[in-house]
């Protein structure tokens, strides 16, 4: 189990009757499904809007990820400048930002206790290579730190810089799964947890062999999805420390408790808790052939125990400390990396955030509420809305190119530890992923 449900009180809903007939239909209890939910009910109080869960709301990615709130998108500006305006790119970065804002907003009306703090972010560099890049990868809202200025920051061994960007914020995720989701059933929501919907069509879902009766059905399953070509799964793992003394965080430093990786291809992310614990994650573990999800691969040890030798790296104080909790889960990944929008009369899709879905997922519902409802916003408007991204091509060619991505990955953070410059696999590789 994660450490943020070890800290979180389930609480019970009372849908009613699931036969009612129901202007949304919304099929998945996560980040996105909850936050569409959310967005209409503000917009449209009257609106009969169901949540259908196959388990319990959050029990996806959403209640055990790494609990950064950032602004980040998952394809680069360059890459999004082929089909966008600098200024559409610019209004896509600007609305990521406020979200954490909106968010932030919404925890303190709601007086949810989830750990909010928006202490910014920090990539740090730990060989030449990776300092190069740092400093000519800049986003417009990031700055470089030396490395005095990082040890200011973050004591993590072998430091040489680090780029700091203020738009991040740490939570415990399935906190604010719970607060959203009992937020949303006091405004009218109804929410079946442990209800499975079946779509038979895009138009139609099934649960225990009955038909419901829905205006409009919004899948919000992500990196569940069942077309295995449109969108696959990525599993990333987590471990977590137990609560760090007093004199063990002064020597790790984020005093402002700043979400944190290192700047490694393979990506890792990790944050300091509200209890002075180190919650560290990162890829790196198989793909499954024909984009199977497995539950084993959540909880892989050799990932974990990677996770636990990385953190030792960064941190030597973190010595013999004990590491209690060891968990994982999928992120969703289209074959452009590029999230999705889409909503037609009676029917919409989102997801694809790749490992960016927690702010993400709160602009997307608001861009599929507004999409909905015939609102012409500029959320109606970004990049991802109504977007296509071509196939995941078949196996075993999906199998090999993938895994091969993993392990070529890995090689070129050795590369770039032996070399101290920028790796060149990487450079070869970035083009073929595009993104
Ligand atoms: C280990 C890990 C670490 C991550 N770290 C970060 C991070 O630090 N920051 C960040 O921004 N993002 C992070 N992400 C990504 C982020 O968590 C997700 O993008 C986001 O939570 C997706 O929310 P969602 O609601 O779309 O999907 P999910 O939370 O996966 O929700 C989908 C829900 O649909 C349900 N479901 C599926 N099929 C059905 C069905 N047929 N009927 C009913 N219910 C169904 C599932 O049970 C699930 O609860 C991470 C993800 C993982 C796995």
């Amino acid at each position: 189990m994660s450490l943020w449900w070890d800290q979180v009180i389930r609480p019970s809903f009372t849908p009613g009757d699931i036969n009612a007939r129901w202007d949304v239909l919304i099929v998945g209890g996560g980040f996105s499904g909850l936050w569409s939910a959310h967005h209409l009910v503000n917009s449209e109080p009257h609106l009969k809007i169901a949540i259908l869960e196959k388990g319990r709301v959050g029990t996806g990615a959403s209640g055990r990820n790494g609990g950064w709130a950032s602004a980040l998108y998952p394809v680069n500006d360059e890459v999004l400048g082929r089909n966008f305006s600098t200024a559409h790119i610019s209004t896509l970065h600007h609305e990521l930002r406020i979200s954490i804002d909106e968010i932030a907003h919404f925890v303190k009306e709601e007086k949810i206790t989830c750990g909010f703090h928006k202490g910014g972010s920090l990539v740090v560099a730990r060989n030449g290579g990776q300092l190069k890049r740092l400093g000519t990868e800049l986003a417009a809202n990031e700055i470089f730190l030396n490395q005095s200025q990082t040890e200011k920051r973050i004591l993590m061994a072998q430091a040489l810089g680090s780029s700091f960007n203020p738009d991040c914020a740490v939570i415990n995720p399935a906190a604010l799964v719970v607060g959203l989701a009992k937020s949303l059933e006091n405004r009218g929501v109804s929410i079946f947890e442990n209800h499975e919907g079946r779509f038979t069509s895009e138009n139609e879902v099934i649960v225990n062999g009955k038909k419901l009766n829905a205006q409009f059905i919004l899948r919000a399953t992500e990196a569940y999805h069942e077309d295995s070509r449109a969108q696959i799964p990525i599993y990333s793992l987590i471990v977590a420390t137990e609560p760090l003394s007093d004199s063990q965080i002064s020597e790790i430093g984020l005093a402002d408790r700043e979400a944190f990786s290192d700047a490694s291809h393979l990506v890792t992310y990790a944050q300091r808790t509200e209890d002075n614990r180190l919650v560290i994650g990162g890829r790196g573990a198989p793909y499954s052939w024909g984009s199977r999800r497995q539950d084993s691969l959540e909880t892989r040890s050799k990932n974990h125990e990677g996770l636990r030798k990385m953190a030792r790296r960064w941190f030597p104080v973190v010595g013999k400390s004990k590491f209690t909790h060891a968990w994982g889960g999928a992120v969703g990944v289209a074959r452009d990396w590029s999230p999705y929008v889409r909503v037609n009369s009676k029917y919409g899709e989102m997801g694809g955030y790749v490992g960016d879905g927690v702010t993400l997922s709160y602009l997307a519902a608001h861009s599929i509420a507004d999409l909905l409802l015939g609102k012409k916003s500029v959320r109606a408007q970004l990049p991802y809305a109504q977007w296509k991204s071509k196939k995941w091509e078949s196996e075993p060619w999906r199998w090999l190119g993938v895994n091969s991505t993993i392990q070529l990955t890995k090689l070129a953070d050795r590369e770039e530890f032996l070399t101290h410059r920028p790796s060149v696999i990487m450079q070869a590789l970035d083009p073929i992923l595009g993104r």
